[in-house]
């Protein structure tokens, strides 16, 4: 574990860490200026892959917080990223919307519909029809080779409300084709190999930041990177004090993490 001060690249996640639905987290911007004004580094990384990098954008820009769109990383462009490193140019089958189908493209990716693809890939697909799980099954089952940009079961969407997330079309592949595939998202370490090699950075001094033990504090524990969970989403105290999962450091939100490395520098 690395005492906080010498971390000098921070991965921060979003919903829970630095909003929560459209309302930052109190103290977030500040958290970020005192990170600039210290010379580190803040790279966003989600999970959600039904968005890219541009829309996050305009969501934070909503709520007053100007970021560099390539500073935000998700799970969907790590994909393209691994595929782009294992097959260039491959023809997908994607259970995606719109938006990661744009990602595909742009990579250099062939998409199809009705030909055999080298690769089955799904992601958080907010447009999902049963025409086309029922084709994903089929290749699945043929042994196309298999990817998942995410596990999440859920998308917390605010007010105690959820959207039904990629883990749960994993399942359903799962339960008619008895096979799962490989994920590149948090928890797995894919993603990280991804982030390191697009902003060329080192794992030694970088932390991960979230509110959630088994996607953000996992994928710090399965790569050996420092971790800092935050109370402000989805774990509360209790649930934390009950996990197997132990962070680095706690705090009660990015608020407190900012005011440590403020008091850590004085
Ligand atoms: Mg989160």
């Amino acid at each position: 574990m690395r005492n906080i001060k010498d971390i000098d690249c921070f991965l921060l996640d979003l919903d829970g860490t630095i909003y929560l639905g459209e309302s930052l987290i109190d103290g977030a911007r500040e958290f970020l200026q005192i990170l600039e004004a210290q010379g580190k580094k803040a790279i966003f990384v989600t999970n959600n892959s039904s968005k890219n990098k541009h829309s996050y954008q305009q969501k934070l820009e909503k709520m007053g917080l100007r970021v560099n769109p390539e500073k935000i990383f998700t799970s969907g462009e790590a994909t393209t990223r691994y595929l782009n490193k294992n097959q260039p140019g491959a023809k997908i089958f994607l259970l995606g919307t719109p938006l990661l189908e744009d990602e595909f493209f742009n990579a250099g990716f062939e998409l199809v519909s009705e030909a055999v693809p080298d690769y089955v890939v799904l992601g958080f697909d907010t447009t999902l029809t049963y025409g086309k799980l029922w084709k994903a099954c089929d290749h699945v089952r043929n042994d196309v080779i298999y990817i998942a940009t995410h596990p999440d079961y859920n998308c917390p969407i605010g007010e105690g409300k959820y959207m039904p997330d990629a883990g749960a079309i994993i399942k359903f592949i799962a339960a008619s084709t008895g096979k799962n595939p490989l994920v590149i998202g948090k928890p797995n370490h894919y993603i990280i190999a991804s982030l390191c090699e697009k902003y060329k950075v080192g794992k030694e001094n970088m932390a991960i930041v979230g509110d959630r033990l088994y996607t953000d504090i996992a994928l710090g524990i399965n790569t050996g990177i420092t971790t800092v969970l935050v109370l402000s989403g989805e774990t509360t105290q209790q649930q934390y004090q009950c996990s197997d999962i132990k962070a680095s450091y706690l705090f009660s939100s990015v608020k407190e993490l900012g005011q440590a490395l403020k008091n850590e520098m004085n």
